[in-house]
């Protein structure tokens, strides 16, 4: 049984070089390098692996850079279903000097057309009936149409399947239309697509609501280090979260999603839910290794969250 299924439809191969300084113009040596399989929704898909699921990975995927992720995945022991496309999948290259300054180049990745989608489209109906929680996270790849998203969130209700949507900008407004289960936008997300002040509690707040007016049955703002904001129809609940010494916060919200769809999955009441995917978050944050977290540092941060139902 597979459960669990994510999207990711621009997967990358993140590689890291870390240097001394670089000097624009000159020939830079690396000391070390490092290359793992990226993409938001990947890092959800490792994270739901680490916390014991059987998760099942999707998305566009070509050429070496995509056999490179596959076997990444294998050695994981993570299971996916790929649709393969002719193009070459992306790189996406961090540069850190010093061990401080980080400079990112990402690729925008392959070029989709019609007949790749036509593609995606019977690999996802072919794990639907395997599959009660359907995960998309990130941004789409070139060419792709606008309510691709909300396409999927149809599909999703049409099998009783619950949609947990990470992603941002137009994308996401529109496919709220489609009523997805969960989405979980940070404050700069929802700046982009209400066009409002997100400062306080109560703009977090009623942005929350307005979203909630919008289609979604669920969302969780997340905070970084102030924890999060989580509505449904049931009421509003904050969940805070201890001083930790972070190391590294790419990829908590990823890793809060996985938390979240593993709790949803095993029937976590809200207060559960909250502070199970928080303690993924804060995991992630105490660990290097982007979309990584610990079941021991889980385990033992859940009890530290504190949820409170504010109305
Ligand atoms: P990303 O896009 O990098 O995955 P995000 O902006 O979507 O991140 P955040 O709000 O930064 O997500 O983090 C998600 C969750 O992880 C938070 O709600 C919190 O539980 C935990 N977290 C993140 N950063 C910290 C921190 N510095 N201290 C404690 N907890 C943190």
């Amino acid at each position: 049984v597979i459960m669990i299924t994510t999207i990711t439809f621009n997967p990358s191969i993140d590689r890291m070089y870390r240097v001394n300084s670089i000097n624009i113009g000159e020939v830079q040596r690396v000391i070390s390098t490092n290359a793992t399989a990226g993409g938001k929704g990947l890092n959800v898909t490792k994270v739901c692996k680490i916390l014991g699921e059987n998760p099942l990975a999707m998305g566009f995927i070509g050429g070496f850079n995509g056999a490179f992720i596959k076997d990444e995945l294998r050695k994981l022991g993570i299971k996916n279903k790929f649709t393969e496309i002719k193009q070459e999948t992306r790189n996406c290259l961090n540069i850190i000097e010093d061990n401080k300054v980080s400079t990112e180049f990402l690729e925008k990745g392959p070029i989709i057309g019609n007949s790749d989608l036509e593609k995606f489209e019977n690999d996802i109906k072919e794990v639907i009936k395997d599959t009660k929680i359907l995960i998309a996270s990130g941004s789409y790849c070139q060419n792709m149409p606008l309510d691709y998203y909300e396409k999927i969130g149809h599909i999703c209700r049409e099998n009783n399947i619950k949609f947990i949507l990470d992603t941002s900008g137009e994308p996401l407004k529109i496919a709220l239309k489609s009523k997805p289960y969960l989405i979980k936008p940070n404050t700069d997300e929802i700046k982009q697509i209400l066009r409002t002040n997100v400062e306080s509690r109560d703009e977090v707040i009623s942005a929350g609501k307005k979203l909630l007016e919008m289609g979604a049955q669920n969302v969780c703002i997340s905070l970084g280090k102030e924890g999060m904001i989580y509505l449904n129809e049931y009421g509003v609940y904050e969940a805070k979260v201890p001083k930790i010494e972070a190391v590294n916060t790419v990829g908590s919200g990823d890793s809060t999603i996985a938390g979240f769809s593993v709790g949803i999955l095993r029937g976590y009441e809200v207060e559960d839910l909250l502070k199970f995917s928080n303690a993924c978050g804060i995991s992630n944050a105490l660990n290097i290794e982007t979309g990584f977290v610990t079941l021991e540092e889980v385990e033992k941060y859940q009890g530290l969250v504190k949820v409170t139902k504010l109305s």
